[in-house]
């Protein structure tokens, strides 16, 4: 294993930190404290390939790794988590697992937009009941000829009041438990389905989050998800994994804002007669900073690896989920104390960082449930 980054992967680092610059930096501000998301910057990211490189030429993607999507991720995360997160839920939540688990007239009908930026995607699981426990989802899709009729609702859904398209997660209850779930793709204004937009986040505003209200929805079984009737959490399961391996590299383009932030102000503020830079306690903080992060990095690549190979990382993904997001909630709180009153700021960043960075110890599966699948996982290869 080479975790060196390609001359390829290196320039797609250069290009993305460039258009974050260029594009996000002017405008992330505004749209956080608006809480809306930047359509515009989104699509000019799909016009320049930016959205989900990995995707197969076929279908108008880049055929190339998942390394290059982390990089991409975790480049404009540093500007904007709430844009990567964004992203994210698109591109590797919806569009990642449409490319696995989709029929081939699924793929060809919601790929190519999604890739361009034309189209935004959801993933629909989390309802006001059914949080860490998901297979406790009540929205119910009941079979009537060749169609199901979808009643329910989800909360805290990314994407929800942009999205064009939505992958649904219902209890079609034919059987019970793990074997009882369907996964369905619906578009956006489907009869009976309504979004409310919610408000008052700590952090990730401009990263649009919403409630999905289903009332007698009618959709042909040709929206299910690959076909097959009772895949749904079985394919959660999967797709859970390879999101816990990718979302990191949104965690880990935080903290590095943080540390290159935090050297920047230590070096020039002066208190004492020296910068701050010079004294041991601030260097103790930056380097452990830093240590933070060149292990959640290392990792990260590792898990992408495992994923690459088609290996199971169930346990490896949630330990990286866990230490990315502990050690970037500790870095950001230490990036504010590093700039004293000023980072407590809104005008310094790092107070954005700290309220964007908490949102990622809790979704995609909160650190608790991290801890448990590590557990599990750790009894059972030694029984
Ligand atoms: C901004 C935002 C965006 C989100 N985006 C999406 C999205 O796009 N799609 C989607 O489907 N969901 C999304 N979510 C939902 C997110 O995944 C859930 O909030 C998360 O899984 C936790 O569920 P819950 O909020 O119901 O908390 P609960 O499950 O009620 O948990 C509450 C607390 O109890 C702990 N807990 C629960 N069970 C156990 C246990 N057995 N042992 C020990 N501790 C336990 C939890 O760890 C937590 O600390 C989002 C959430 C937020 C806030």
């Amino acid at each position: 294993m080479d975790f060196t980054l390609s001359k390829e992967h290196q320039m797609i680092q250069k290009a993305v930190r460039e258009f974050a610059q260029k594009e996000l930096e002017p405008v992330v501000d505004e749209f956080e404290e608006k809480e809306a998301f930047p359509l515009e910057v989104f699509k000019k990211a799909g016009d320049l390939g930016f959205l989900g490189p990995f995707f197969p030429d076929e279908y108008g993607g880049g055929d190339s790794d998942l390394l290059t999507n982390a990089i991409i991720i975790e480049e404009l995360s540093k500007v904007s988590c709430s844009f990567a997160l964004s992203v994210d839920v698109s591109m590797i939540y919806f569009g990642y697992n449409l490319l696995k688990q989709g029929t081939a007239e699924q793929k060809c009908k919601y790929l190519p937009s999604l890739i361009n930026g034309e189209t935004i995607g959801c993933f629909c699981l989390t309802e006001p009941n059914a949080g860490s426990d998901a297979l406790s989802v009540q929205t119910s899709a009941v079979i009537d000829g060749d169609f199901y009729i979808i009643n329910g609702s989800k909360i805290f859904i990314t994407n929800a009041p942009i999205a064009d398209h939505f992958m649904v997660v219902t209890r079609t209850g034919e059987r019970q438990g793990i074997q009882g779930g369907t996964t369905f793709l619906l578009d956006k204004n489907t009869p009976g389905m309504e979004v409310v937009e919610m408000h008052g986040k700590l952090g990730c505003k401009s990263s649009p989050t919403g409630e999905i209200y289903f009332d007698n929805v009618r959709v042909h079984k040709s929206q299910i998800l690959g076909a097959e009737s009772g895949k749904g959490f079985i394919g959660m399961m999967n797709s859970l994994d390879m999101e816990r391996a990718m979302a990191p590299a949104l965690i880990i383009g935080m903290a590095q804002e943080c540390l290159d932030r935090s050297l920047a102000y230590a070096k020039k503020r002066e208190q004492f007669g020296h910068p701050i830079s010079e004294y041991q306690l601030i260097q103790a903080k930056l380097a452990e900073m830093a240590i933070g992060i060149e292990l959640a990095r290392t990792y990260m690549y590792r898990v992408i690896w495992m994923v690459e190979q088609g290996l199971d990382v169930t346990k490896e993904a949630a330990i990286l989920k866990y230490y990315s997001t502990k050690v970037t909630t500790s870095i950001a709180l230490e990036a504010i104390q590093i700039h004293g009153g000023y980072g407590y700021m809104k005008e310094y960043r790092v107070e954005r960082i700290l309220r964007d960075a908490k949102l990622m110890e809790i979704g995609g599966g909160t650190n608790e449930i991290q801890l448990m699948i590590i557990a599990r996982n750790l009894l059972k290869s030694r029984s």
